[in-house]
């Protein structure tokens, strides 16, 4: 549509104009049933009226000031994070890659020169520290050499184990593996990694920027896994559709970055803080998260009922169904013929990712429109 953008997206032919809840409308006016959520960004609805109104208060008063000084959106947001998750403290930046980058450099000064053990089938972003532990081949390979000191191995509890050892910074995983298909690693894999971990004195590093902010049915996916990380990083819904992202430590790791170790200009910024107050005030609710486990179980059977559905799985309303046929293929036709908006993880593999105020018409809506393309 336009050859000012560069060429690194293949955009469908779509372009939206405005947004609410779970509805996209295009520039034409039309309608769209949004289950994509901007790839799990928008977890509270399109422009939810509450956190419309943080933002538009916060930029009334003040919109930047650098890290030089304190805003008290920021060191709020720090604390209610804390508290909500590991108790230790928070380091803000502005994407799920800079969450990681950030991960990245405090484990590597916590363990000198350490190696970082990451999983086949991770996605931790684009940066070259993100990159570099996002083992993919076609994601990699153009933009080598990359950063050392990232040990892939298998999701297997054995070749884990046998990768950490005292020269072993941190084991860095997503707890369930979003870009790559929706993998749920198994209890064994993630006790197998806290045990290495206690054993070795490496750091265990949960990125939950697409599984946090309730989109598995807890605030954070680690809350029902029975294994606690010494630290988090967090970005997409956590600011309500403005970028922003986190490194959350437990007390282990708190201290570790002292001054001039790290930073970034616009980090914490008191919009987006403002706003992350607000998608928390909406997301984290206990009846808002059971719904969502609950909308994901019927979401996910009424998948498996669908002709041309293989397999089902996910955790909340975070969820991918395999395919018999080309998975790109249905997300292209579910975009232009039926105005469902979802996407593809994989060649066969379909992934559903909706806001979490939807309720369970625009789950059986959902579904309505995706039948007729796998029949
Ligand atoms: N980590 C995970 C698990 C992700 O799913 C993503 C993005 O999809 C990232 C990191 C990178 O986040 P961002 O695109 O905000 O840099």
């Amino acid at each position: 549509m336009s050859t000012a953008l560069m060429n690194n997206y293949a955009r469908f032919p779509v372009e939206f104009e405005r947004g609410e809840g779970a509805t996209l409308w295009d520039a034409d006016g039309n309608a769209y049933l949004d289950f994509l959520a901007g790839i799990s960004v928008c977890n509270t609805g399109h422009c939810h009226p509450h956190v419309v109104a943080a933002i538009e208060r916060q930029a009334r008063a003040l919109m930047h000031v650098s890290n030089l000084y304190y805003n008290r959106p920021m060191v709020a947001l720090a604390e209610r994070l804390a508290a909500r998750s590991l108790g230790g403290r928070v380091y803000f930046a502005n994407s799920g890659a800079e969450a990681n980058e950030a991960a990245l450099k405090l484990v590597r000064k916590a363990r000198p020169r350490g190696e970082i053990v990451v999983l086949h089938g991770g996605f931790h972003g684009r940066t070259y520290g993100a990159l570099s532990a996002t083992f993919q081949e076609s994601k990699q390979a153009p933009f080598a050499p990359l950063v050392p000191g990232f040990v892939p191995v298998p999701r297997a509890p054995a070749a884990l184990d046998a990768a950490v050892h005292e020269g072993t910074a941190a084991v860095l995983l997503e707890p369930i593996q979003g870009e790559t298909g929706v993998t749920l690693l198994p209890d064994e894999l993630l006790q197998a990694a806290r045990a290495a971990c206690d054993r070795t004195g490496a750091a265990l590093v949960f990125d939950e920027v697409q599984t946090g902010m309730g989109r598995t049915g807890t605030l954070w996916a680690y809350e029902a896994l029975g294994v606690r990380p010494d630290a988090i990083t967090v970005a997409k819904a956590l600011g309500g559709g403005l970028p922003i992202g986190a490194l959350i430590t437990g007390e282990r790791l708190a201290d570790v970055l002292a001054p001039g170790d790290h930073g970034s200009t616009f980090a914490g910024g008191p919009v987006i803080a403002a706003a992350a107050h607000a998608a928390l005030d909406v997301l984290d609710d206990p009846e808002l998260l059971a719904r969502v486990r609950e909308l994901g179980t019927r979401l996910q059977e009424a998948l498996r009922d669908l002709p041309g559905v293989v397999a089902v799985r996910g955790r909340g309303l975070m969820v991918a169904a395999d395919v018999d046929r080309s998975a790109p293929d249905v997300v292209r036709r579910a975009l232009l013929e039926q105005r469902l908006v979802i996407n593809a993880t994989g060649p066969q593999t379909l992934r559903f990712l909706p806001p979490l105020i939807i309720d369970e018409t625009h789950v059986d809506d959902a579904v309505g429109r995706l039948a007729p393309l796998l029949a």
